[in-house]
This record gives structure tokens, C-alpha cells and sequence, in this order.
């Protein structure tokens, strides 16, 4: 029986007490879920804040084995336990790799599946969901359905960004992604301020691969500097020596650790100044050249545990996207407010979004800013003033990156959402899948809960 324990998601705010149980087989699952009348599914606890936190925590941890592979046409049916790590290990030296993926391979296949996640391909691509095939879900009741984009396709559309609330998502099928090689044809680009940067992405969008690292502590005239990277697979032809002789198994790379967590005041405004601006000008003017798919991808996987930087009391990343149209003037106001208050935030990402996806998924067209805090109420004070900007120039905010935003914003954001609760609610009359996250939002509910509904 396992024991109650202090558990929380990967910014380490908030911290909650519930169990963690574990299991092999889908029949022990089924045990599982009959015996908890509340409970919610974890994979790797990759996502920031609540989604993944409940009294009862389901964890496919060892649910994680590959079902079927056809090299014919790349189709792949994994059991949502497998680490993206894991696939990734095993099939990119084959020459395959994820249509989509996340900036962590520490991640579940059935977390990104739940999140819905987008890649810095989401412009080309769309999200995870896009590649989808089928998913089999274990149902509140215990019994399995199948479903697909033509079979019980309101559960399919309702799980795919469903954070977890509509079943335990058991296996997955996809497709892989042929690729020649492991390396990326990777451009790097300085770009003095937004306008810049914003113009590059526009003018990028034949790329496969875009994303930018934004200084948002610099301000004036270099409001929204930043680094832009685009990307391509880089065939086996055009990679020189001796990476050619590699082209599928690039060297692994020793990584870092952060062994303690770090002293609050370690992160303020100057150290972090002091850090973006020498990463600013480290960076060239334009480069091209060849890195491995972990450095293009997963760069911050090579230091283990970079989330105690931020110290005990934990972190938040807030994520938004702002509808193209209004995406220049509200993510100035955005970093205007964010470079005034200096509260200590290290490199944002901006990135562009393509089309929307799904009924609860986070992406819409436009531009997404993701960037972290330390969690403290200075802090929650400005996110407060960034919903704000975020709502009146018609954005969201995603879900899986969320620690704190209020009920009451997630009405204003998420135009689907009673739709999507109509599906969970057949699917889950008696709300059995729970998380801190669904509470405190009301997610499953038609009305915010009681203390939100004035905030
Ligand atoms: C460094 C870093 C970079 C990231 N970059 C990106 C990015 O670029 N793009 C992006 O989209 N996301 C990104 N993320 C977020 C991450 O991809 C998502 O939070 C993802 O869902 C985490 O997967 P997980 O297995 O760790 O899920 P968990 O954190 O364990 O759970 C997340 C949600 O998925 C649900 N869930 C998990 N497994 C199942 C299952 N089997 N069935 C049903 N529901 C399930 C949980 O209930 C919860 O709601 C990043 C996270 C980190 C830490």
C-alpha cells in the first residue's frame, strides 16, 4: 500500500499530499481505478503545475512497452507509459524519429497525448494530436473504449488535450517521422527587437523548425532582443565529415547536474541580466550549422534537475499565445510590463503557432511566449496584470504550464470548453477523474467554483 507522500510537478509549486500507485498491466489498472472513487493519471510529472497532482495518482511508469512497429509506413502503437526518451533511444539510430515533440524528452507518451504538445514545428506540423491514429482509453467504469478521428470521435477529440479527464489513456498510435539523420541543419540569427524578430519568423515559415530565446529583461529600443534558431533534418548527402560517418548515432554528450537547490537570492535582476546579456552576445550574428537532435530539441535536458535553481519554494512558467493579429501589440505590452518589473526571469521562448487543434488543446494561431518565475507573490501579482494584456487581446493560457491562473480566465480563454465538458460528463457522469488542477479551475464544471467567481 503506498503511502501518502509530498509530490508535486516540475516547477515544484504548488506541493500536494496524495499517493502514487503503480502498475504493469491493464488489468491491475482496472483493480486500481475500482477500488478510488477520485484519482488522475501521471506520466513523467513533466508538466509545471497541478494537472498531474491528486489525492490518488495513477502512474504509468511501468506501462511503457512498444506494441507494434510497421516500417512501412512508420505507424507505432506504444503503451502511454513509454518515455519519450526511451522511443527516441531505440528508434532514431533505425532512422525514425517523433512527428512532434516537446522541449523534454523526459516526458510520457500518454502526457503528451493529454497535453496535447506542440514542437517548434506547430506552424508546419500542428501538435502531437494531428499525428494520432487511435488511442484505446481505460473508461471511469473500468472498461476499455477504442477510438480514432472516425470511431467515438468526441472521446478522441476530448482526450487529445484533455489534461487526463476523460480516462487513463493506455496506448497510443502514431506515426514516425522517417528521417535520414540525427543531426539538424540548424541557422542561428541575432534580431535587436521584436519587430525583428517577429519580421524573421514571418519570413520563416517555410522552415521546418523555428524558435527564438528572448532577453525579456532588455528594454527601449531592444525590447524583445532575442536569438532566432530554424531548423531542418539534415539529410545524410549534405552532412560533412566525419558526422556523416555518425549520421545516426551522434555521440552522447556528458551532462550536468544541479545537486542542491539553489538560495533564492541567487536569481535576481542583475545575475539574471548579467546571464542574458552575455548569452545575447555570445550569440552570431547568423550561423549555420550541424547539431544533434538532442542539442536542437532538448536543450535544457542536458542539466539534470535545472529546476532547483529556482529553490525550494519553486517556480511557474507562464505560457500564453496571442491571436496573430494582435500578437505584435499585446506581446510588447507584455514584455514592457515583464522587463519593468525584473522579477528575475532568465531567457523566454517565443514561438508560432499554426492553426488550432483540438476542443481543450492549447494552440491557436499566433505567437506563444513561455517564460518562467520564481514562485512568490510579487511574482503572482504580475502574471495577475499578464492575464489581464492576455485576455483583452484574446489569448490563452496553457494548461500544462498553469499553476495559478483563475477560474475565471479560463472562461474568458478557452471558447470550447463547455463543449468539451458536455464529452467528459458523458463519458464521466460521476467526475471520478480528478486533479488539483480540474478543482481549483472548475474544469469539469459548468460554473467556476464558488471562490473563484469573483476573481
Ligand atoms: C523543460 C520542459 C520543456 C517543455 N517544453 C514543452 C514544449 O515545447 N511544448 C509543449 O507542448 N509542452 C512542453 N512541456 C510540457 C510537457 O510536454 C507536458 O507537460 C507533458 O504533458 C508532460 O508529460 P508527462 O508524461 O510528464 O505528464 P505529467 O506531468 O505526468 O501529466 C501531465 C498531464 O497529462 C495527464 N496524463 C499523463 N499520462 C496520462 C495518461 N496515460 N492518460 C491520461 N492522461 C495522462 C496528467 O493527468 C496531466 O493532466 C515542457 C515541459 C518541460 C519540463
Amino acid at each position: 500500500m503506498p503511502t501518502e507522500q509530498q509530490i508535486s510537478g516540475w516547477g515544484r509549486f504548488p506541493k500536494a499530499q496524495g499517493q502514487q500507485h503503480f502498475y504493469r498491466s491493464e488489468s491491475e489498472l482496472a483493480a486500481l481505478v475500482a477500488e478510488h472513487p477520485h484519482c488522475i493519471a501521471r506520466g513523467g510529472g513533466r508538466a509545471y503545475g497541478d494537472s498531474a497532482l491528486a489525492g490518488v495518482m495513477l502512474n504509468s511508469k511501468h506501462f511503457n512497452h512498444v506494441r507494434a512497429f510497421d516500417r512501412d509506413s512508420g505507424l507505432i502503437t506504444v503503451e502511454a507509459g513509454l518515455i519519450l526518451a526511451d522511443l527516441l533511444a531505440a528508434f532514431v539510430p533505425q532512422g525514425w524519429i517523433v512527428p512532434v515533440t516537446p522541449g523534454t524528452q523526459f516526458v510520457s507518451i500518454g502526457g503528451m497525448v493529454a497535453s496535447d504538445v506542440h514542437g517548434k514545428n506547430h506552424h508546419v506540423d500542428g501538435s502531437f494530436g494531428q499525428h494520432i491514429q487511435s488511442l484505446r482509453i481505460m473508461m471511469a467504469d473500468g472498461s476499455i473504449q477504442q477510438c480514432s478521428a472516425t470511431d467515438n470521435a468526441d472521446l478522441f477529440h476530448a482526450t487529445i488535450g484533455g489534461m487526463g479527464l476523460t480516462g487513463i489513456i493506455l496506448t497510443v498510435s502514431f506515426r514516425m517521422l522517417p528521417i535520414q539523420s540525427a543531426w539538424i541543419r540548424q541557422e542561428t540569427r541575432r534580431c535587436d527587437s521584436l519587430d525583428a524578430v517577429m519580421d524573421e519568423f514571418e519570413q520563416s515559415q517555410h522552415w521546418k523548425y523555428t524558435v527564438a530565446w528572448i532577453d525579456c529583461l532588455s528594454q527601449g529600443e531592444n525590447l524583445g532582443r532575442s536569438v532566432l534558431f530554424r531548423g531542418e533534418h539534415a539529410s545524410r548527402a549534405e552532412l560533412p565529415m566525419p558526422l556523416a560517418e555518425r549520421a545516426l548515432a551522434p555521440k552522447a554528450k556528458r551532462k550536468l547536474n544541479v545537486p542542491f537547490n539553489f538560495p533564492r537570492g541567487l536569481l535576481n535582476r542583475w545575475t539574471v541580466s548579467a546571464f542574458n546579456e552575455v548569452y545575447f552576445r555570445r550569440a552570431p550574428e547568423k550561423r549555420t550549422d550541424f547539431v544533434d537532435y538532442q542539442s536542437f530539441f532538448y536543450p535544457l535536458d542536458a542539466i539534470h534537475n535545472w529546476n532547483r535553481i529556482y529553490g525550494k519554494k519553486g517556480f511557474v512558467q507562464y505560457q500564453c499565445v496571442i491571436p496573430k493579429a494582435e500578437s505584435r501589440e499585446a506581446l510588447q505590452k507584455l514584455l514592457g510590463l515583464i522587463a519593468s518589473a525584473g522579477e528575475g526571469s532568465f531567457l523566454a521562448v517565443l514561438k508560432l503557432f499554426g492553426p488550432q487543434d483540438g476542443l481543450l488543446s492549447f494552440p491557436t494561431e499566433g505567437y506563444t511566449l513561455a517564460l518562467d518565475f520564481p514562485a512568490k507573490p510579487s511574482v503572482f501579482a504580475l502574471l495577475d496584470r499578464l492575464d489581464q494584456v492576455m485576455l483583452e487581446h484574446h489569448g490563452r493560457i496553457y494548461l500544462t504550464k498553469d499553476a495559478r491562473m483563475s477560474a475565471h480566465t479560463l472562461r474568458q480563454s478557452y471558447s470550447e470548453l463547455s463543449h468539451w465538458q458536455d464529452i467528459a460528463n458523458l463519458y464521466d457522469p460521476k467526475q471520478r477523474w480528478q486533479s488539483e488542477q480540474s478543482s481549483r479551475l472548475g474544469l469539469r464544471q459548468s460554473e467556476p467554483p464558488k471562490e473563484a467567481q469573483n476573481s
